[in-house]
């Protein structure tokens, strides 16, 4: 069975373009780009030439690219970075950022730093006012997602940042779901900081990169080098940072091309879900959301039962409750966003990427109602109701 993948938030497939590159790295150009003999000088120039194309992926300077070992580095180091250059402080955060930031702030406040966690309204933006109110004389951060993991909703990233310039507070956001999917330009938006991720744009896992604007001072998390300007140390990922570099440039070539396409699936689908199933709810704002994300909640039954009928069908989907790391909670997200806890638990994310095509869709509107239905039945939730 042709396994359909709707799962294009939790990673992308690399692209085959991109796996090319990195394969020459991987056998032939192994050199050390640290080396001072004309093989590692030959990889040092190809590294330059890659975080040259990452940059240029969001219109900044290479030499304000750090590359890390993915999004979560990216934003462990932006918030440390800031952090323990500073020592104490405060920082304001929203209740839908991704864990690799909130367990960051969780593990801050331990350690004596003050965090707000501010409010999202029913689409999950933060209201930029919200922002300004927060700020203290001791705030030495803001951090806010760039757009939802989850639910795909686009926050007012560039108010927001002119609201930290004004007062002087750097502003970092975590773009891992924006960047390599919608045009971003950090000199536009104003932000000192912002995280990317490889693999959430067809490059491979394992790599990323943190922007820091020039003058941004960061304390070094990974102590052990030269490397990245002593931003990080440790031979470089280099077939990673190979492989980022090719992932940037297609998606800027390319971004606009499957733009289109996808986000025609994904309004395919959820129009059908929308008139041909009953009692659900699509979450996130209707226009300021990623063009391929479709997070429906199915009212009456699990989130889970229904993923695992679907992946039963061969097709990928992520459910919003993290059971699979053994706690039962409903999404974080879901729940600032003001949905009750039962209505959450039946959280359905579909993602699109550029290898799905309408025959995908066909599938899913095929074997969709009947799991629904199925479920429901047995549910003594939907009985009730009835
Ligand atoms: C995927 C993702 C991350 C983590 O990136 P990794 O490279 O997997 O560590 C962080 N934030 C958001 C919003 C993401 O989507």
């Amino acid at each position: 069975m042709k396994r359909i993948y709707c799962d294009h938030t939790s990673t992308t497939p690399i692209d085959e373009r991109v796996l090319n590159e990195m394969l020459l790295f991987l056998k032939e150009k192994y050199a050390n780009p640290s080396s001072i003999h004309l093989q590692g000088q030959e990889v040092r120039k190809h590294v330059e030439i890659a975080r040259k194309k990452v940059a240029e992926l969001i219109n900044a300077d290479s030499h304000e690219i750090v590359f890390t070992s993915g999004g979560t580095e990216a934003n462990n180091l932006a918030i440390k970075g800031i952090a323990f250059k500073k020592g104490k402080g405060h920082i304001i955060t929203s209740k839908i950022e991704h864990h690799s930031v909130l367990d960051v702030l969780k593990y801050l406040e331990k350690k004596g730093f003050d965090v707000t966690y501010l409010d999202v309204d029913k689409y999950g933006l933060v209201n930029p006012d919200d922002v300004k109110k927060a700020i203290r004389d001791d705030t030495i951060l803001i951090t806010i997602i760039f757009a939802s993991n989850e639910v795909g909703t686009i926050q007012p990233v560039k108010e927001i940042s002119e609201i930290a310039r004004e007062k002087g507070i750097p502003f970092h956001t975590d773009a891992c779901m924006m960047v390599g999917l919608e045009k971003v330009d950090v000199k536009e938006l104003g932000v000192d900081m912002l995280s990317l991720s490889a693999h959430k744009f067809y490059g491979p896992k394992g790599i990323g990169a943190l922007y820091a604007r020039k003058g941004i001072l960061l304390e070094s998390l990974i102590h052990g080098g030269h490397h990245e300007k002593r931003r990080r140390g440790g031979s470089e990922n280099v077939p990673g940072i190979i492989g980022m570099g090719k992932a940037s440039e297609l998606a800027m070539e390319e971004i606009e091309k499957d733009r289109e396409r996808i986000k025609e699936l994904r309004d395919n689908l959820e129009k059908f879900i929308l008139e041909s199933i009953p009692d659900v709810i699509v979450v996130g704002h209707p226009e300021k959301r990623l063009y391929n994300i479709l997070t429906v909640c199915f009212k009456y039954i699990e989130g889970e039962s229904i993923l695992l009928n679907l992946d039963f069908e061969g097709i990928s989907v992520s459910s919003g409750s993290a059971c699979t790391s053994g706690s039962l909670e409903p999404s974080h997200v879901l729940l600032a966003m003001g949905l009750p806890h039962e209505v959450a638990h039946g959280s359905i994310r579909f993602s699109f990427g550029k290898i799905n095509n309408l025959k995908d869709v066909e599938k899913i509107k095929e074997v969709l109602p009947g799991i629904i239905n199925k479920l429901r039945q047995m549910s003594p939730f939907w009985e009730k109701n009835k």
